[in-house]
């Protein structure tokens, strides 16, 4: 099968104020991949998913998706055009129930036969979601916050699903639990994932091709088996001596 790229950087420099984070990334996401984004903090990778949604604009370097530039171009266009962010931290509205946080993540969408059909196939994909449709979103546990977050993202039927750490600070159970659903997602709606993750070896296992990042530049790229089994990358973020 051949690939189409999506996504596009070509030599992306961004910066907070004086701070150089992002010191010229260039990396491709194919359509219907997952790609794994990974480095020790601080190297850059949820500033790289904040440049790509549009939350911060790249001071050089190009960004395209489907073939249009995007560098530059605010969040809420780049969601109309199919990126959706789910941003590091899982912020959902502690005071609105799962319902209504899902109703919020649809407000580039006008016709509310559409919102509640994301509605119920948001449900579809997440049970237990649906059982907790009246609970405000606060009382709701890291996990299940995490599954609303995402399903949140997907209320603007994302071709592009920018994830940033989902697997921070949840049990092991809920980690698995997070995982497969970006697998199941990927396979079942194609959907195109970036996921930025600390919990390598995992992210590693269900991607298709990864990007190492180190103080703002890519350090390496290839297939995410090949990544695995690197040696410098085991023994810097797989833990190994
Ligand atoms: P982590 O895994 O620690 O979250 P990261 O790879 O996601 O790291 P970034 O958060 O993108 O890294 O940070 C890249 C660089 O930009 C770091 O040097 C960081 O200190 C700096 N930086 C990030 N956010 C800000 C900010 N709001 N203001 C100033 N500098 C920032």
């Amino acid at each position: 099968s051949e690939l189409k790229p999506m996504l596009e950087l070509n030599d992306v420099h961004t910066y907070y104020d004086h701070i150089h984070a992002l010191k010229g990334v260039s990396m491709t996401v194919n359509e219907g991949e997952i790609v794994a984004l990974i480095g020790g903090n601080g190297a850059g990778k949820t500033t790289s998913l904040r440049t790509i949604s549009g939350m911060m604009k790249p001071r050089r370097g190009t960004m395209t998706y489907q073939g249009q530039n995007i560098s530059g171009i605010p969040a809420h266009h780049t969601m109309q055009k199919g990126i959706s962010h789910v941003p590091e931290g899982r912020r959902i509205f502690k005071d609105l129930s799962v319902r209504e946080n899902l109703e919020v993540g649809a407000y580039t969408v006008t016709d509310r036969a559409l919102i509640e059909k994301r509605v119920q196939e948001g449900f579809e994909f997440f049970p237990r979601l649906k059982e907790r449709e009246a609970q405000l979103g606060g009382t709701m546990s890291g996990g299940e916050q995490q599954m609303l977050a995402i399903a949140r993202a997907l209320m603007v039927n994302p071709r592009l699903l920018l994830l940033d750490e989902p697997s921070m600070g949840l049990s092991p159970l809920f980690v698995e639990a997070i995982f497969d659903i970006i697998v199941k997602l990927n396979k079942e709606r194609g959907t195109t994932v970036l996921l930025v993750e600390q919990n390598a070896s995992m992210a590693l296992g269900i991607a298709h091709r990864a990007y190492v990042l180190q103080t703002g530049e890519v350090k390496l790229s290839g297939n995410a088996a090949d990544i695995a089994n690197d040696e410098s990358v085991r023994k810097a973020y797989l833990g190994e001596e």
